[in-house]
């Protein structure tokens, strides 16, 4: 294909990876003045998508924030701490101020106290790294606690501008899409004067006369589930809506699947009870620990999915990790489940390669 320009932000039009740069479909192609679906998406519905991109840019795009004299403002996905940090964040912050945003709160229980999972979240943000001078929960989706957040980078800004950073899928583009709706002022200013730059894929909003909010690329990192999972198909894996727990009794030498992409072999602990916290479009699937083998293999294609998948995960593509858990403690999967379990057990959990597993003191 010669090399056609989008007349929005002069990126080069493809028609093949629909989360990258350029993106067209073939249709809009033929057309007289063609523009990227990013750019069509800002224009006439003032919507941000997120674009994603390759590690290589985004360290250019993160050390262009070094220089600035900005607040960054960081979304985290409560479901994906460690697909939602992004390498060597604080060497790239340097000094600036960081506002830590822990988005998705509407899909843990309503019973949730908010205050204690801030607390939580604190320790996890610490547990990875991540030097936070505040942090605040929300939902993007809900638009739950938004004029608290837009009051705490008012004051943190002092004037400066603001910068959103986070990988992709955190919720992002949700957060700024519902500033934008909720403030009028801003609706208006970004129907026509701003397409996605060239430099780096940023979108700047104005925020006031004299500040500006930019809205950063993601990246997926290994870490995340979604890595491994064709985009359409995510929806069926991110959890979506507030979380319903399925609980399972299990004897020893029990295995149970998460559709296709985990499994939690129960080794030692006696007669125990794991509740699993995901997506509820996820077949939990209990089977025995021999036969796990051979049942994975026969219905990963078919009665474990969604996601559909195009092989199994076999020995070289994924990780095993042995664990004892105590009592009261969750095994988390990055980005596809929680799992309480409610006695002292020993547990082994296959991930695809790569994804993190951890286990934390239960936030139920
Ligand atoms: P981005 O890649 O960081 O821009 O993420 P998106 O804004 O595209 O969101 C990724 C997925 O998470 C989408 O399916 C969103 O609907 C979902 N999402 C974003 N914010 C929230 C939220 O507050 N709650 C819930 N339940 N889902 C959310």
């Amino acid at each position: 294909m010669t090399e056609i320009k989008c007349i929005g932000c002069g990126s080069i039009l493809q028609t093949e990876n629909k989360n990258a740069e350029g993106y067209i479909p073939q249709s809009g192609l033929n057309k007289e003045e063609p523009i990227c679906q990013r750019c069509y998406r800002l224009r006439h519905y003032n919507e941000v998508q997120d674009l994603e991109v390759d590690s290589g840019d985004f360290l250019t795009m993160l050390n262009s924030l070094y220089e600035t004299d900005s607040l960054i403002v960081k979304v985290i996905d409560i479901f994906d701490f460690e697909g939602s940090v992004i390498p060597s964040f604080n060497r790239i912050v340097g000094d600036k101020k960081v506002l830590a945003v822990i988005n998705k709160i509407d899909l843990l229980p309503r019973s949730m106290n908010t205050s204690r999972l801030v607390e939580r979240a604190k320790k996890m943000l610490k547990d990875e790294g991540i030097t936070a001078n505040d942090t605040i929960a929300i939902s993007a989706l809900k638009g739950q606690n938004l004029d608290a957040l837009l009051d705490k980078i008012s004051s943190m800004s002092e004037g400066k501008d603001v910068y959103i950073v986070g990988t992709t899928n955190v919720g992002k583009s949700t957060l700024i899409n519902k500033l934008l709706e909720d403030n009028t002022g801003l609706k208006n200013v970004i129907t026509t004067s701003n397409v996605p730059g060239t430099t780096l894929g940023m979108i700047d909003i104005p925020l006031g006369d004299s500040q500006t909010m930019y809205d950063t690329p993601g990246i997926v990192v290994d870490s995340q589930i979604s890595h491994f999972v064709k985009s359409d198909d995510l929806k069926y894996v991110s959890p979506g809506k507030e979380i319903k727990a399925k609980t399972f009794q299990l004897n020893e030498e029990q295995t149970l699947f998460i559709g296709n992409l985990g499994r939690i072999d129960y080794l030692t602990g006696g007669q125990n009870s794991f509740s699993v916290y995901c997506n509820h479009h996820l077949t939990i699937h209990r089977t025995k620990l021999d036969n796990a083998e051979d049942f994975y293999l026969k219905h990963y294609d078919g009665l474990l999915t969604p996601p559909n998948i195009d092989e199994p995960f076999l020995s070289e593509n994924y990780d095993e990790h042995l664990i004892n858990v105590d009592a009261m403690s969750d095994v988390l999967i990055s980005g596809l489940a929680f799992i309480s379990i409610a006695k002292d057990a020993k547990v082994k959990v296959r991930v695809p390669k790569g994804v993190n597993v951890s286990v934390r003191p239960t936030i139920f």
